[in-house]
């Protein structure tokens, strides 16, 4: 029998979900190709290069008028400190749980030990070629079907290799190509800018009066870790910050100029701040930097928005490009999982997709229907409590049952209510999921063993 062939392209926890679905089935043979020497992506912590210091350089290099260097290439976001903040009983892959010693909310290392073990465990390694970037991916038509001409550099020997698949999995990561608001005269401000993506520990902002810009999960986590070190916190916030903040981190509206004589304004506050650092905290842009203009992929909407896309998985016109791991303020891994397990079931044809003008019709639908209820366009692939829906949707899509479960649904939205509410407290707490519709939230707060049943 002739076999499919699959390029995976990433072995992040996407490229894992991909591979662990293809590999259930003899008639693919899936390759993926990796940067990085090991499993892992985003949870691969890395120090930055030591000529790198991102308090005396202008991350804005390239965009701006200023002559700096541009920061160096670097994947991971991860910082020294990090715990993860959803808990581990909803967080993992539903074929395999993370260790029961681990308190729900584990540190980094620990995520990146589950993956390795998880690659490891359902022999994914003998499919990854580790060390090899992929360069390019061209489309070709032959008869009716796209072949996909893929290039990539073994990184150690400079050798670049072209090779041919029938089906492409694009799992890159979105959490690398960095984005910053248009704020007026940035480049002239004196102080250090930089990015949470190029965030490490708190030491280098010892005694620094430090603004940094967004209140999600990143902003916030290490506006909290710069507590002991800096000598000012303000965080500046489009929207409600997490409640019960420590006092030293001040609250500002947002950013509306930074000034060259070092003072950042903020919006309807007369009260400016003279700043050492600004850390952006603004999240990410999509990138794809090897689609060649023959996969016909665009990005719109200050490259927040993949285009055409069914589901946010398929390329709606040549469907053996796919894409796992797209979707904004999700549980993840369980995601990749579903999302894996569709596009392999589209491309064993037990599932067939939609016509072209159906999938363009519903790819629209979703988006007018965000624009509707309040999203900004660079919210395109935003899912937050639509992700329970659309993981209905992904398992009813190909007849499974949904391994994304009540339990999981009702932690997740437990566990944020007390991220909300008690920012400082909530890595302390436990979780346990009992059955498909109930978990338990073990209170590991000293002084207390109590225990509810949700
Ligand atoms: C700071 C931070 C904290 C987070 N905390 C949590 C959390 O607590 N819980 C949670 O569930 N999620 C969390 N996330 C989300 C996290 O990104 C996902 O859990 C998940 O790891 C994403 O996996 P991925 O495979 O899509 O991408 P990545 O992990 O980014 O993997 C992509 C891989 O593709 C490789 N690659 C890219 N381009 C190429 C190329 N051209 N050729 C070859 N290889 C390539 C990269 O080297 C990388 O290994 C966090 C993210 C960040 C940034």
């Amino acid at each position: 029998m002739k076999k499919i062939r699959v390029a995976v392209i990433g072995a992040g926890a996407a490229g894992l979900a991909a591979l662990r679905q293809l590999s259930k089935y003899d008639v693919f043979q899936p390759v993926a190709y990796e940067i990085e020497r090991q499993v892992g992506g985003t949870w691969i912590y890395k120090d930055l290069a030591d000529d790198f210091d991102p308090t005396n350089i202008n991350l804005l290099a390239g965009q701006s008028t200023t002559s700096s260097p541009p920061p160096p290439h670097c994947h991971s976001s991860m910082y020294q400190g990090l715990y993860t903040n959803i808990p581990k009983e909803i967080m993992a892959f539903p074929d395999l749980p993370f260790p029961q010693q681990l308190p729900s909310y584990p540190h980094h290392t620990d995520v990146l030990a589950y993956l390795r073990n998880y690659a490891h465990q359902f022999k994914l390694l003998q499919y990854i070629q580790f060390g090899t970037m992929v360069n390019s991916l061209s489309r070709q038509q032959i008869e009716d079907k796209s072949s996909w001409t893929l290039t990539y550099t073994d990184l150690d020997s400079k050798e670049t290799t072209t090779t041919q698949f029938d089906a492409v999995i694009v799992c890159n990561g979105h959490y690398c190509k960095t984005s910053y608001p248009d704020i007026p005269d940035l480049d002239q401000f004196p102080g250090a800018v930089t990015h949470s993506h190029y965030y490490r520990e708190p030491s280098i902002y010892k005694d620094k009066v430090v603004v940094l810009m967004g209140p999600g999960p990143s902003g916030t986590d290490i506006a909290i870790e710069l507590i002991d070190t800096a000598k000012e916190i303000y965080l500046s916030c489009h929207k409600q910050p997490a409640a019960n903040l420590p006092s030293k981190i001040v609250v500002k509206n947002t950013i509306t100029k930074l000034h060259s004589n070092g003072f950042v304004q903020f919006e309807k506050d007369p009260q400016l701040v003279k700043a050492d650092c600004v850390i952006f905290c603004t999240g990410y842009g999509y990138e794809f930097p090897f689609l060649t203009p023959s996969c016909n992929v665009t990005l719109e909407n200050q490259q927040r928005r993949i285009r055409p896309l069914f589901m946010h998985i398929f390329h709606i016109d040549h469907p053996t490009l796919s894409f796992v791991g797209i979707c904004a303020k999700i549980v993840p891994f369980g995601q990749f999982y579903l999302q894996a397990s569709v596009v392999t079931s589209v491309l064993l044809n037990q599932t067939p997709l939609p016509s072209i003008d159906e999938m363009e019709r519903d790819e629209e639908n979703d988006y007018q229907d965000r624009l509707a209820t309040g999203l900004q366009p660079r919210h395109a692939h935003f899912l937050g409590v639509r992700q329970w829906a659309y993981n209905d949707r992904l398992a009813t899509f190909i007849n499974v049952k949904n391994p994304m479960s009540k339990a999981i649904e009702k932690t997740y939205k437990y566990a944020m209510g007390w991220r909300q509410n008690n920012i400082l407290e909530y890595r302390h707490q436990n979780y346990r999921i009992i059955d498909e519709d109930t978990f338990e939230h073990v209170n590991a707060c000293k002084n207390s063993n109590q225990t509810s049943t949700n």
